[in-house]
């Protein structure tokens, strides 16, 4: 059992430095952020001593990968890994081939904590500059990382690991792919009881987004490509302060592929079968005018969905048709939506009273328009929400 007294070491210069600095805090952030520092110490602390502790324990060697022999102690070697609290150091042994055979020296303990060999910052460290880096430009990235784990990081370190993360998780989609296609279902993520029964909404759309002429070089004009995205959440109701019922979206999860519709359909059909559409009491497909997507619900979602059309795109059909129905844009078969009794001569949009097709552009329509309540589809909320991400 570790003692927390021992950890301290309060008689450590450095640490009787740290705790002045804590007491002469003249500020309240000061005395948190001086307080912080020795907080960090202390982890240090304990961690190194936790490692030494087990350092110590037998170790069960595993035999030598090229003959078979048992791997032989050499002795402790020292190691080093920077962390969210600071550098942390252990001695563990290490083991070469009692033959002589030329393979790297191995640290059984370095395997049981889940360490690489070269590895020189910690995954929780590697983990949170990915995270940051979703939401900021490398060298931001780094910036907040260094202020969280007090060392300094390179925008380069943190890119590499945005690259290595991004390769496992290539790998890891591309064995689920697999699997899928060989008839091996993912397991569908646990809702609650509440959720399990609300209806499934999937959406798909294509979007623009700027990327580096170059990989790797932020130099040159900006390239726009388009990336195929689906949007899946389940459709909850909230009861407001002053009592309205209003529709929200739960358990929102986002697929986005840099590719062809075929390649969108193989990722968004996982990702509906983890969120449950083979179990949902209803599943609503929702996308605009798109020729090809209407291709992929027929292919993938048809058996399991109800379509229905994006509302600013049934509105447009509706107005051209000048009666209460609309269908589908490239198909003569039965209506798909039903409006209001008349259309309203103004349609409401964000910019003011309007009409579809005439001096609006609908494509800005459909992207960032919010219906109308009275026409209710209202669940065409989840394709603006794709486009903010
Ligand atoms: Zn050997």
């Amino acid at each position: 059992m570790l003692c927390l007294h021992d950890s301290i070491r309060d008689d450590d210069p450095d640490m009787q430095r740290l705790l002045r600095t804590v007491e002469d805090a003249p500020s309240l952030p000061a005395l948190i952020l001086a307080a912080w520092q020795v907080a960090r110490v202390l982890a240090v602390h304990l961690v190194e001593a936790v490692l030494a502790e087990r350092a110590r324990r037998p170790t069960a060697w595993p035999p030598c990968p090229t003959c078979g022999m048992s791997l032989q102690s050499k002795g402790f070697a020292p190691r080093q890994m920077m962390s969210l609290c600071g550098p942390i150091r252990w001695q563990r042994r290490v083991g070469r081939c009692s033959k002589g055979c030329v393979i790297p020296q191995v640290a059984p303990l370095d395997e049981a904590l889940g360490v690489q060999p070269h590895q020189r910052t910690s995954d929780e460290v590697q983990a949170l500059g990915c995270a940051l880096a979703v939401f900021a430009p490398f060298a931001t990235a780094a910036r907040l990382l260094g202020w969280s784990s007090g060392g300094t990081v390179s925008p380069r370190a943190v890119w590499c690991w945005v690259q290595a993360a991004g390769q496992r998780a290539m790998e890891q989609l591309h064995e689920q792919l697999q699997a899928l296609t060989q008839g091996h279902l993912p397991t569908e993520e646990p809702l609650t009881a509440g959720l399990a029964v609300a209806p499934l909404l999937i959406g798909a759309d294509g979007v623009m987004v700027p990327f580096r002429p170059e990989g790797g070089h932020p130099q040159g004009k900006t390239a726009w490509h388009e990336i195929k995205v689906g949007v899946l959440a389940r459709l909850g109701q909230h009861r407001t302060r002053t009592g309205q019922v209003v529709a929200r979206l739960h358990q929102r999860r986002l697929v986005a592929v840099f590719g062809d519709l075929e390649a969108l359909k193989a990722r968004l059909w996982l990702e509906a079968v983890r969120q449950g559409i083979l179990h949902a009491p209803r599943v609503v497909w929702l996308s605009d005018g798109a020729r090809g997507l209407w291709h992929l619900f027929e292919e993938r979602f048809a058996g399991h969905a109800t379509g229905i059309l994006d509302f600013y795109h049934a509105a447009q059909q509706l107005w051209k048709g000048g009666g209460g129905v609309a269908r589908w844009p490239h198909d003569p078969g039965p209506p798909v939506v039903r409006l209001g009794p008349t259309p309203p001569a103004a349609w409401p949009t964000r910019r003011g009273l309007g009409r579809p097709g005439r001096g609006l552009r609908l494509a800005a329509l459909a992207r960032h328009g919010v219906g109308h309540r009275a026409h209710g589809v209202c669940v065409s909320r989840a394709a603006p929400r794709a486009h903010r991400l």
